[in-house]
């Protein structure tokens, strides 16, 4: 077990918290601020414990210092969210001798922000520099930054060889547990949802699910090979021809392990790929030449449904097809809904699919929606996370 914020004593401590503040920004204006809020439990326990908060994140990926990517619009919205001034420190080298001066005037309760992490050129390379001038400026270092878990960077990694003592946040606690409770220890019948667009960016999650799950459902592009593996032409859908054999050795294994492997049964067809294109449905066996699939049919709508009835786990990364076209959400829309109605545990991996559980409107009636794209899709390949594996035990 990490060692959690409950576990330490804050007062009058400097804490470096290493946030996931790498928010959608449209001309300087955030878009979406759940990684905003889900931050905040964090911060109110340091800052209710009377710890002196030095924040740092990464925003998007700049590599050196980009006024685009400045990390003030959050400075601004956190202090909003938490009534009081959070000094944000507008420096390109991140941390400096002025940095120093500041958080030396930092009173017990108070919260400053660092600039963007990756405006050093070290961060991303976890290079000893920038880690060990993190670490000049906390004697404690906690990672509540989940969706930067699965990266070694400085921020996430290095600094914490530097730190007397180490921590996880409760977001990084909150999302550990209901990803490691469902993939390790999970109510059943267990069942995964995967799609998207790639075969390929899922291999390992498809391999690690496989020996845990009772039931995969698999929709979206992605179903398009494992189509091809059963040796049915897809028309122009999405195909990855390199991955028709690993489509066939896993159809294979789901056999051998006694796992139900659920493909579409029907699929939406459209002559070309965009919001209008004329569409119809046709069998999985029966796609013509000229046609791409953009998302399951009805029946196969009816098909997921039932298979989730009985579930009590349940989770799911990757849109069953293009929801961003309302003609082809559907699949993913009732996938939501299915979900929504369930007594079960509820998990949805970041990026994409919590993007489309939320543009839907079902967001709220989710057990957990992950706020790492990347990190929940290596945890579910088994994989350990170095951000968190970095953080100090009890
Ligand atoms: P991923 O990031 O791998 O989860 O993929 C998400 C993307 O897959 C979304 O932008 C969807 O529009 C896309 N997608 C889902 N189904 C299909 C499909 N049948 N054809 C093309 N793209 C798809």
């Amino acid at each position: 077990m990490k060692k959690s914020i409950n576990d330490i004593n804050v007062k009058g401590k400097r804490v470096l918290v290493r946030c996931d503040f790498n928010v959608p920004l449209q001309e300087g204006k955030i878009t979406d601020e759940n990684r905003i809020t889900a931050a905040l439990p964090t911060i109110k326990k340091l800052l209710a414990d009377g710890g002196r908060l030095i924040l740092c994140s990464h925003l998007g990926k700049p590599k050196g210092p980009d006024p685009a990517a400045t990390l003030a619009p959050v400075a601004e919205r956190l202090s909003q969210h938490l009534g009081l001034t959070v000094k944000f420190h507008d420096c390109d080298c991140v941390v400096c001798d002025e940095t120093l001066t500041l958080v030396d005037q930092l009173k017990n309760g108070e919260v400053m922000l660092l600039q963007n992490t990756r405006f050093r050129k070290e961060e991303s390379k976890n290079e000893e520099a920038f880690s060990k001038d993190l670490a000049s400026i906390a004697d404690v270092y906690v990672n509540d930054a989940f969706g930067s878990a699965h990266r070694a960077h400085c921020s996430t990694v290095g600094v914490t060889q530097f730190v007397g003592e180490t921590a996880v946040g409760y977001l990084m606690e909150k999302e550990l547990k209901f990803l490691g409770d469902a993939v390790e220890n999970p109510e059943r019948p267990f069942v995964a949802i995967l799609g998207g667009a790639k075969v390929s960016d899922k291999i390992p999650v498809i391999n690690n699910l496989l020996g845990k799950v009772d039931k995969l459902i698999i929709g979206g592009g992605m179903a398009y090979t494992f189509f091809a593996a059963k040796g049915h032409g897809v028309g122009t859908s999405l195909l990855e021809a390199d991955r028709i054999e690993f489509a066939k050795e896993m159809l294979q294994k789901a056999k051998e392990k006694g796992v139900e492997l659920l493909l579409p049964v029907d699929t939406v067809v459209a002559q070309e790929f965009g919001k209008d294109a004329a569409h119809k449905t046709v069998a999985s066996d029966s796609i013509e030449d000229d046609w791409m699939g953009l998302d399951i049919g009805e029946k196969t709508r009816e098909l997921f449904t039932s298979a989730l009835k009985d579930a009590k786990t349940v989770i799911w990364n990757g849109p069953m097809g293009v929801f961003e076209f309302p003609n082809f959400a559907k699949g993913t829309l009732a996938l939501a809904q299915a979900l929504a109605a369930l007594d079960a545990t509820t998990i949805i991996g970041g990026g994409d699919s919590a993007a489309a559980v939320n543009q839907l409107g079902y967001g709220d009636k989710m057990t957990h929606i992950s706020t790492g794209g990347g990190a929940s899709l290596e945890f579910l390949e088994g994989k350990k996370l170095p951000g968190v594996e970095a953080v100090q035990d009890k």
